[in-house]
């Protein structure tokens, strides 16, 4: 019973930086080579493409909202790893709008870079998913209770929750589930009011960290959670 992940061939959407590069580092350390996709040429970006070259793994430059770059994304995992045994759809957008300032440009940007790039990524990844793999999608645990000015980020992360249940069983022996973050410290400061109001609504009375996310991911990445399919697991130090 330990957290094995030697040999196991993982891809890590938003891997470069918040949840997603803790995400890629702690799957690299337990053994995993990781190929990890990210939007904007960063210093981060490059600094982890160093950490991750001396590992074995890459970084490749995707926007996941673009199918033929998604195409060429999983035309890298094939020429570098041969397939997948773990897909981490993290990439994500927050947005913050009312209703009434929402419109059709933003909603359909958040929807398409949290939810259908979701769909794009899994499906070109299919080809190249081992029997016993495992894909775990990045929600959000607001989706549980919604949030004013929020209504497209929480549509967004609401359908993460479906796709992941219907997946699970169109697929069968490729498990898929679902984390869902609470409020993550991933270095953008929160106006200190609403720091204090999201200290209040958790039980463990603080944000939680991009490594405390990792480490479920890296639960429902492994064998450790063979029987878990289908699953919503929240990491929101109980909101
Ligand atoms: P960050 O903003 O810190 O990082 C986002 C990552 O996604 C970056 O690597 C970014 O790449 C990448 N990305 C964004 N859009 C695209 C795109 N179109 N194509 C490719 N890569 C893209 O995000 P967080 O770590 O805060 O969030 C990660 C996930 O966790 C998201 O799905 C988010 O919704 C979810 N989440 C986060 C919470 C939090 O409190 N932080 C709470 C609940 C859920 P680049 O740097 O190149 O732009």
């Amino acid at each position: 019973m330990e957290l094995d992940l030697k040999g196991k061939r993982a891809l890590v959407t938003g891997g470069t930086r918040g949840i997603g590069r803790a995400v890629t580092l702690g799957l690299a350390s337990a053994g995993a080579t990781v190929v990890a996709v990210h939007r904007e040429d960063t210093a981060a970006a490059e600094s982890l493409r160093r950490e991750l070259a001396e590992l074995g793994g890459s970084v490749v430059r995707a926007d996941v909202t673009v199918a033929s770059e998604v195409a060429r994304v999983a035309e890298t995992c094939k020429a570098q790893l041969g397939g997948l045994d773990v897909l981490v759809n993290n990439a994500g957008v927050h947005g913050h709008a009312p209703l009434a300032e929402l419109d059709p440009a933003g909603w359909t940007r958040l929807i398409d870079t949290d939810l259908t790039s979701m769909f794009l990524v899994t499906q070109a990844c299919v080809p190249l998913l081992a029997e016993g793999a495992s894909v775990v999608n990045v929600g959000a645990s607001v989706a549980f209770r919604g949030m004013a000015g929020a209504a497209h980020y929480t549509a967004a992360k609401a359908g993460v929750i479906g796709l992941t249940r219907s997946l699970c069983k169109e697929f069968g022996g490729i498990r898929v589930n679902t984390i869902a973050p609470g409020v993550i410290d991933t270095g953008d400061e929160l106006p200190p009011p609403v720091a204090e109001r999201v200290k209040r609504m958790t039980a463990l009375g603080r944000l939680g960290t991009p490594e405390e996310v990792a480490g479920a991911v890296l639960f429902l990445a492994s064998d450790l959670s063979a029987y878990v399919t289908g699953a919503l697991l929240a990491v929101d130090g109980g909101m």
